[in-house]
């Protein structure tokens, strides 16, 4: 006989097991299928996890390689890495957190039934693998997420040619990495494996890295790659690469049309990650796709009733949609809400914090200055650099700025642009000057505490309207 409930949840990423504790809270008899040996998903397996523990590592690598400088005495030792304690770090991380995750099931009498899902409609599920059975269920959130996408004519031989997967794993520092794509994950990865000592070429199809960010900010960050010797290529199109014993050829294409060749012991390939709907049955139930998505509406109800999706799987009206883990949280929390009954409403895209954890950092909110102007703002701008902050200083962390983007008929502000150090932490208070639709005049209000990097913040506000104090 099917196992009945409320609720069943496919997939516990971020999204799906958010989803699942938040309809427990409300009272649901809530099951979430998982077919991996640990919950969390991406983020705590193979993503933002597992990657921030890396870049930790690389920022303590870099204070101890500044040593004479922060007067710690190695005694004549130049510092290594002992990369097996690096991953054994970082695993344990991982571990304490998907256990983390287990225990919040059992706290909320959440079900996990471990195996793979399949849509049979009917608001009913088959799952097979280590549980075989059918459940029924009053209403099911498809939460699949994702996986890395190739490029045409590249083979991911996940040997040489890997994606982000391998690259968490690489039990040695290469000597030469060649990263293609310049959004977050390549980026990140750059700064890892730069500070671990690889000498990395990252290469970009289009003009800039980090094309989603501000202008300035690619400027900033290329600015500072160059310093760290981080070198890229962007207008540069990759037309081919081979594995050739233990080396990656690769064929690419300049902005002029001249060719250039690169060897690397890897090519990472960071272009972007596609939805995981294969065998989930998602077709024969009538789930509407798109390129793939499961395609939903602003509250995430699919095409069938009684089946909603969330997270990085879906398409909202067929728009793009930011594959990030507090995206899929967020949306997770609203459709459990929905499903008990509460009342919700839409999310605000525009208010999605972008973080993007390379060094230095990048927290952005909102509109760009480009995209404001655009949109037909009559658009003003202050910018207020950490060279000149005591915080930053102390941290010897003095590259980036903090930059607003306001608009001058009603001083509201519309997007805050953080490259720097902290900027993923520094942007929590942009995104809510965003939510409270705030002026920038409330920000130059808001007193901020001395001596903190969110001085810059501050700074960058009293900037907007011609008179920052410390420049
Ligand atoms: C290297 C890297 C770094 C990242 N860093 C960040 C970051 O710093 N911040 C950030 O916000 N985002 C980051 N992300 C993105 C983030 O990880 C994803 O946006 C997030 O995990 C999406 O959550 P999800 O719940 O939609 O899907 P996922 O986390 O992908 O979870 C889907 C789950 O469903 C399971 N599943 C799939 N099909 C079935 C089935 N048929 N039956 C049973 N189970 C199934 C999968 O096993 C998986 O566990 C990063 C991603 C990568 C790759």
């Amino acid at each position: 006989m099917a196992q009945a409930y409320d609720v069943v949840v496919v997939g516990a990423g971020t999204g799906g097991y958010v989803a699942a504790i938040r309809a427990a809270q409300l009272g649901l008899k809530t099951a979430v299928v998982e077919r991996q040996k640990a919950l969390g998903g991406t983020c705590l397996i193979w993503g933002c996890i597992p990657t921030k523990a890396l870049l930790e590592h690389a920022h303590a690598y870099k204070i101890v390689q500044q040593s004479k400088e922060w007067g710690i005495v190695l005694g004549g030792a130049a510092p290594s890495l002992d990369v097996t304690q690096v991953h054994a770090r970082k695993d344990k991380i991982v571990t304490t957190l998907t256990k983390g995750v287990e225990y919040l099931f059992k706290k909320n009498g959440i079900t996990w039934i471990k195996g793979t899902a399949r849509l049979l409609g009917n608001r009913k599920l088959a799952v097979t693998g280590e549980q075989e059975q059918q459940l029924e269920a009053g209403e099911i959130i498809v939460a699949t997420g994702s996986q890395p996408r190739g490029v045409p004519g590249i083979e991911i031989d996940r040997r040489r040619i890997i994606t982000s997967d391998e690259a968490i794993h690489l039990k040695d520092v290469p000597k030469s990495m060649v990263i293609l794509g310049s959004g977050a994950v390549g980026v990140e990865f750059g700064s890892i494996f730069n500070r671990f000592g690889t000498k990395v070429t990252i290469i970009e199809l289009l003009p800039r890295l980090v094309p989603v960010e501000d202008e300035a900010v690619s400027a900033e960050l290329q600015k500072s790659f160059r310093k760290q010797g981080i070198a890229f290529h962007t207008g540069t199109k990759v037309t081919s690469a081979r594995v050739n014993g233990d080396v990656v050829e690769i064929e690419a294409e300049l902005p002029g049309g001249k060719t250039q060749s690169f060897q690397a012991d890897y090519l990472l390939v960071a272009t972007g990650r596609g939805p995981v709907t294969a065998g989930l049955g998602a077709e024969e139930v009538g789930l509407t796709l798109d390129r793939g998505y499961v395609v939903v509406d602003e509250l995430y109800r699919t095409s069938v009733p009684g089946i909603s999706a969330i997270g990085d799987v879906i398409t909202v009206n067929r728009t793009l949609h930011p594959q990030l883990a507090h995206v899929s949280s967020a949306e997770g929390i609203l459709v459990a809400e929905r499903l008990a009954g509460e009342e919700v409403r839409p999310i605000n895209y525009d208010h999605v914090p972008g973080c993007t954890y390379c060094d230095p950092e990048i927290g952005s909110v909102g509109l760009t200055e480009a995209r404001a102007r655009e949109r037909g703002y009559d658009v003003r701008v202050g910018t207020f650099p950490f060279s000149v902050l005591g915080r930053a200083r102390m941290a010897n962390e003095t590259e980036g700025f903090v930059k607003i983007v306001a608009d001058t008929k009603y001083d509201e502000v519309l997007g805050v642009h953080i490259i720097g150090p902290r900027a993923t932490e520094l942007v929590a208070e942009a995104v809510l000057a965003l939510r409270l639709e705030c002026t920038v005049e409330e920000l130059i209000r808001t007193i901020h505490a001395h001596p903190t990097m969110s001085e810059a913040v501050g700074e960058a506000a009293h900037a907007t309207h011609g008179a920052a104090i410390h420049v």
